[in-house]
Protein backbone atom coordinates (compact mmCIF):
# COMPACT_ATOMS: atom_id res chain seq x y z
CA UNK A 1 0.00 0.00 0.00
CA UNK A 2 2.95 2.18 0.65
CA UNK A 3 4.76 4.50 -2.15
CA UNK A 4 8.27 5.89 -1.61
CA UNK A 5 9.52 7.55 -4.12
CA UNK A 6 7.47 6.48 -7.02
CA UNK A 7 3.88 7.17 -8.45
CA UNK A 8 1.09 4.84 -8.04
CA UNK A 9 -1.99 4.56 -9.82
CA UNK A 10 -4.61 2.38 -8.17
CA UNK A 11 -6.82 0.73 -10.56
CA UNK A 12 -9.75 3.24 -11.52
CA UNK A 13 -12.60 2.13 -9.45
CA UNK A 14 -15.59 0.61 -11.26
CA UNK A 15 -17.33 -0.22 -7.91
CA UNK A 16 -17.15 2.84 -6.60
CA UNK A 17 -21.07 2.86 -6.62
CA UNK A 18 -21.26 3.68 -10.25
CA UNK A 19 -18.78 6.11 -10.32
CA UNK A 20 -15.48 6.14 -12.36
CA UNK A 21 -12.60 7.97 -10.88
CA UNK A 22 -9.11 8.27 -11.66
CA UNK A 23 -6.21 8.15 -9.02
CA UNK A 24 -2.88 9.08 -8.24
CA UNK A 25 -1.30 8.81 -5.45
CA UNK A 26 2.52 10.04 -4.04
CA UNK A 27 4.47 10.09 -0.58
CA UNK A 28 8.32 11.26 -0.39
CA UNK A 29 9.95 12.02 2.62
CA UNK A 30 11.01 15.55 1.70
CA UNK A 31 14.95 17.11 1.72
CA UNK A 32 15.08 16.61 5.30
CA UNK A 33 13.69 14.23 7.20
CA UNK A 34 15.48 10.71 6.96
CA UNK A 35 12.27 9.00 7.69
CA UNK A 36 8.34 8.76 6.75
CA UNK A 37 5.59 8.50 8.96
CA UNK A 38 2.85 9.53 5.85
CA UNK A 39 0.84 6.61 5.23
CA UNK A 40 -1.35 6.46 2.39
CA UNK A 41 -3.84 3.68 1.71
CA UNK A 42 -7.01 3.07 -0.62
CA UNK A 43 -9.56 0.65 -1.47
CA UNK A 44 -10.75 1.40 -5.10
CA UNK A 45 -13.53 -1.34 -5.16
CA UNK A 46 -14.98 0.66 -1.65
CA UNK A 47 -14.14 4.14 -3.41
CA UNK A 48 -11.87 4.72 0.15
CA UNK A 49 -9.16 6.93 -0.10
CA UNK A 50 -7.17 7.39 3.16
CA UNK A 51 -3.86 9.91 4.34
CA UNK A 52 -2.71 9.98 7.32
CA UNK A 53 0.66 11.68 9.01
CA UNK A 54 1.72 9.95 12.28
CA UNK A 55 3.76 11.48 15.29
CA UNK A 56 5.72 10.45 18.18
CA UNK A 57 9.77 9.70 18.74
CA UNK A 58 12.01 6.82 17.24
CA UNK A 59 9.24 5.51 14.56
CA UNK A 60 6.42 5.84 16.51
CA UNK A 61 4.73 8.61 14.25
CA UNK A 62 5.49 5.33 11.27
CA UNK A 63 3.62 2.73 13.24
CA UNK A 64 0.24 4.61 14.05
CA UNK A 65 -0.08 6.32 10.62
CA UNK A 66 0.37 2.70 9.08
CA UNK A 67 -1.92 1.32 11.66
CA UNK A 68 -4.31 3.64 11.12
CA UNK A 69 -5.19 3.65 7.73
CA UNK A 70 -4.76 -0.27 7.70
CA UNK A 71 -7.08 -0.83 10.49
CA UNK A 72 -9.46 1.96 8.63
CA UNK A 73 -9.97 0.22 5.34
CA UNK A 74 -10.05 -3.44 7.47
CA UNK A 75 -12.36 -2.56 9.15
CA UNK A 76 -14.71 -0.45 6.79
CA UNK A 77 -14.85 -4.15 4.19
CA UNK A 78 -16.84 -6.25 7.43
CA UNK A 79 -18.95 -4.20 9.02
CA UNK A 80 -22.59 -3.47 8.16
CA UNK A 81 -24.14 -1.57 5.64
CA UNK A 82 -26.34 0.42 8.56
CA UNK A 83 -24.79 0.88 11.40
CA UNK A 84 -26.23 2.39 15.25
CA UNK A 85 -25.09 5.92 16.20
CA UNK A 86 -21.45 6.06 17.46
CA UNK A 87 -20.41 8.41 20.38
CA UNK A 88 -17.87 10.54 18.25
CA UNK A 89 -19.89 10.68 15.16
CA UNK A 90 -22.74 12.82 14.65
CA UNK A 91 -26.22 11.06 14.57
CA UNK A 92 -27.32 12.53 11.72
CA UNK A 93 -24.69 11.05 9.46
CA UNK A 94 -25.83 8.64 6.53
CA UNK A 95 -25.33 5.03 6.57
CA UNK A 96 -22.54 5.16 4.26
CA UNK A 97 -20.66 8.09 6.74
CA UNK A 98 -21.47 6.23 9.70
CA UNK A 99 -19.86 2.76 8.63
CA UNK A 100 -16.58 5.47 7.18
CA UNK A 101 -16.93 7.37 10.70
CA UNK A 102 -17.21 3.25 12.93
CA UNK A 103 -14.20 2.26 11.16
CA UNK A 104 -12.34 4.99 12.18
CA UNK A 105 -13.19 4.77 15.52
CA UNK A 106 -12.11 1.39 15.58
CA UNK A 107 -8.88 2.20 14.25
CA UNK A 108 -9.01 5.06 16.85
CA UNK A 109 -9.31 2.40 19.56
CA UNK A 110 -6.19 -0.16 18.01
CA UNK A 111 -3.79 2.28 17.82
CA UNK A 112 -4.29 3.68 21.06
CA UNK A 113 -4.50 0.01 22.60
CA UNK A 114 -1.59 -0.59 20.33
CA UNK A 115 0.24 2.45 22.17
CA UNK A 116 -0.02 0.59 25.49
CA UNK A 117 1.76 -2.39 24.58
CA UNK A 118 5.07 -0.96 23.92
CA UNK A 119 7.02 1.49 25.81
CA UNK A 120 8.95 2.96 22.54
CA UNK A 121 4.93 3.39 21.23
CA UNK A 122 3.49 4.89 24.18
CA UNK A 123 1.73 8.36 23.42
CA UNK A 124 2.24 7.95 19.66
CA UNK A 125 -0.81 8.79 17.20
CA UNK A 126 -1.49 10.68 13.95
CA UNK A 127 -3.79 12.56 11.93
CA UNK A 128 -6.45 11.18 9.43
CA UNK A 129 -8.37 12.23 6.09
CA UNK A 130 -10.66 10.02 4.57
CA UNK A 131 -12.54 10.25 0.91
CA UNK A 132 -15.37 7.64 0.32
CA UNK A 133 -17.03 8.17 -2.52
CA UNK A 134 -20.67 6.48 -2.38
CA UNK A 135 -23.20 7.52 -5.07
CA UNK A 136 -23.13 10.92 -6.12
CA UNK A 137 -21.16 12.41 -3.34
CA UNK A 138 -18.18 12.22 -1.24
CA UNK A 139 -18.35 11.40 2.12
CA UNK A 140 -15.07 13.21 4.09
CA UNK A 141 -13.58 12.46 7.51
CA UNK A 142 -10.77 14.40 9.22
CA UNK A 143 -8.99 14.30 12.32
CA UNK A 144 -5.89 16.84 12.73
CA UNK A 145 -4.19 18.66 10.21
CA UNK A 146 -4.05 16.78 7.20
CA UNK A 147 -6.25 18.20 4.68
CA UNK A 148 -8.89 17.67 1.79
CA UNK A 149 -9.26 20.21 -1.30
CA UNK A 150 -11.57 20.27 -3.85
CA UNK A 151 -10.74 21.83 -7.33
CA UNK A 152 -13.70 22.63 -9.22
CA UNK A 153 -14.11 24.75 -12.24
CA UNK A 154 -10.48 26.36 -11.83
CA UNK A 155 -11.38 27.01 -8.42
CA UNK A 156 -9.62 25.01 -5.06
CA UNK A 157 -11.17 25.27 -1.59
CA UNK A 158 -10.28 23.31 1.32
CA UNK A 159 -13.28 21.30 2.62
CA UNK A 160 -11.24 20.28 6.29
CA UNK A 161 -10.89 22.46 8.98
CA UNK A 162 -7.79 21.71 10.57
CA UNK A 163 -7.88 20.75 14.43
CA UNK A 164 -4.56 23.11 15.27
CA UNK A 165 -4.29 25.89 17.82
CA UNK A 166 -3.56 28.00 14.72
CA UNK A 167 -6.47 27.23 13.74
CA UNK A 168 -8.29 27.81 16.80
CA UNK A 169 -6.23 31.19 16.86
CA UNK A 170 -7.25 31.98 13.11
CA UNK A 171 -11.91 31.66 13.87
CA UNK A 172 -10.68 34.14 17.30
CA UNK A 173 -9.44 36.49 14.81
CA UNK A 174 -5.89 36.76 16.52
CA UNK A 175 -4.20 36.05 13.52
CA UNK A 176 -4.84 35.49 9.66
CA UNK A 177 -4.69 32.19 7.60
CA UNK A 178 -1.37 33.22 5.77
CA UNK A 179 0.23 34.20 9.06
CA UNK A 180 -0.39 30.52 10.33
CA UNK A 181 0.72 29.28 6.89
CA UNK A 182 4.07 30.92 7.58
CA UNK A 183 4.54 30.15 11.34
CA UNK A 184 3.56 26.40 10.55
CA UNK A 185 5.01 23.94 13.19
CA UNK A 186 3.57 20.76 14.22
CA UNK A 187 3.33 19.52 17.40
CA UNK A 188 0.35 22.02 18.23
CA UNK A 189 -2.86 20.00 16.50
CA UNK A 190 -5.60 19.69 19.12
CA UNK A 191 -7.06 16.45 17.76
CA UNK A 192 -5.40 13.11 16.97
CA UNK A 193 -5.91 9.51 16.19
CA UNK A 194 -4.26 6.91 18.20
CA UNK A 195 -3.91 9.17 21.84
CA UNK A 196 -7.08 8.22 23.78
CA UNK A 197 -9.78 5.87 23.66
CA UNK A 198 -12.39 7.92 22.34
CA UNK A 199 -12.39 10.38 19.16
CA UNK A 200 -14.59 13.10 17.48
CA UNK A 201 -14.67 12.83 13.90
CA UNK A 202 -15.78 15.41 11.55
CA UNK A 203 -17.55 14.03 9.14
CA UNK A 204 -19.18 15.76 6.18
CA UNK A 205 -21.09 15.07 2.56
CA UNK A 206 -20.31 16.88 -0.79
CA UNK A 207 -22.20 16.41 -3.99
CA UNK A 208 -19.87 15.33 -6.97
CA UNK A 209 -19.70 17.24 -10.08
CA UNK A 210 -18.17 15.46 -13.09
CA UNK A 211 -14.35 17.16 -13.49
CA UNK A 212 -13.92 17.37 -9.43
CA UNK A 213 -10.47 17.11 -8.29
CA UNK A 214 -10.60 15.89 -4.73
CA UNK A 215 -6.87 16.27 -3.03
CA UNK A 216 -6.11 14.19 0.17
CA UNK A 217 -2.99 15.74 1.58
CA UNK A 218 -0.82 16.01 4.64
CA UNK A 219 1.29 19.10 6.26
CA UNK A 220 3.85 18.79 4.56
CA UNK A 221 2.65 20.02 1.38
CA UNK A 222 0.47 23.09 2.50
CA UNK A 223 3.32 24.37 4.88
CA UNK A 224 5.45 24.84 1.88
CA UNK A 225 3.45 25.95 -0.51
CA UNK A 226 0.22 28.07 -1.03
CA UNK A 227 -2.87 27.61 -2.05
CA UNK A 228 -2.63 29.71 -5.01
CA UNK A 229 0.20 27.66 -6.00
CA UNK A 230 -1.99 24.37 -5.21
CA UNK A 231 -4.61 25.86 -7.49
CA UNK A 232 -2.37 26.72 -10.34
CA UNK A 233 -0.46 23.21 -10.52
CA UNK A 234 -3.85 21.80 -10.40
CA UNK A 235 -5.11 23.80 -13.10
CA UNK A 236 -1.48 23.70 -14.98
CA UNK A 237 -2.27 19.34 -15.11
CA UNK A 238 -5.56 19.68 -16.53
CA UNK A 239 -7.26 16.57 -15.06
CA UNK A 240 -4.37 14.44 -15.57
CA UNK A 241 -4.05 13.51 -11.55
CA UNK A 242 -0.76 11.72 -12.08
CA UNK A 243 0.81 14.94 -13.28
CA UNK A 244 -0.96 17.02 -10.96
CA UNK A 245 0.74 14.57 -7.26
CA UNK A 246 4.12 14.93 -9.23
CA UNK A 247 3.77 18.32 -9.39
CA UNK A 248 2.83 18.93 -6.18
CA UNK A 249 4.95 16.84 -4.82
CA UNK A 250 7.88 18.37 -6.71
CA UNK A 251 6.77 21.93 -5.39
CA UNK A 252 7.14 21.36 -1.94
CA UNK A 253 10.50 19.87 -2.03
CA UNK A 254 11.59 22.50 -4.50
CA UNK A 255 10.01 24.66 -1.74
CA UNK A 256 12.62 22.97 0.96
CA UNK A 257 10.92 19.71 1.85
CA UNK A 258 11.04 20.28 5.53
CA UNK A 259 8.21 17.58 5.62
CA UNK A 260 7.34 14.31 4.51
CA UNK A 261 4.69 15.08 1.91
CA UNK A 262 1.90 13.12 1.07
CA UNK A 263 -0.87 13.48 -1.97
CA UNK A 264 -3.62 11.50 -3.34
CA UNK A 265 -5.50 13.13 -6.35
CA UNK A 266 -9.08 11.72 -7.31
CA UNK A 267 -10.72 13.55 -10.57
CA UNK A 268 -14.37 12.45 -10.79
CA UNK A 269 -15.18 11.75 -14.41
CA1 LIG B 1 3.74 16.25 8.48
Amino acid sequence: MRIQGGIDRPAPAPAARGLHVECAALTDAGRVRTNNEDSLAWDTDAGLFLVADGMGGCNAGEVASRLAVRMVLAEFRQLPLSLPAQEGCSVVLSPPAMRLCTAILKANRAVFEASLQQPEHAGMGTTLVAVLFHGQRAIIASIGDSRVYRFRAGQLEQLTVDHTVLQEQIEFGLITPEQARLMGGRGLITRALGVEPGLEVDVQEQALQPGDVFLLCTDGLFDMIADEEIAAILAASQGNVEVAARSLVGAANAAGGYDNVSVIAVRID
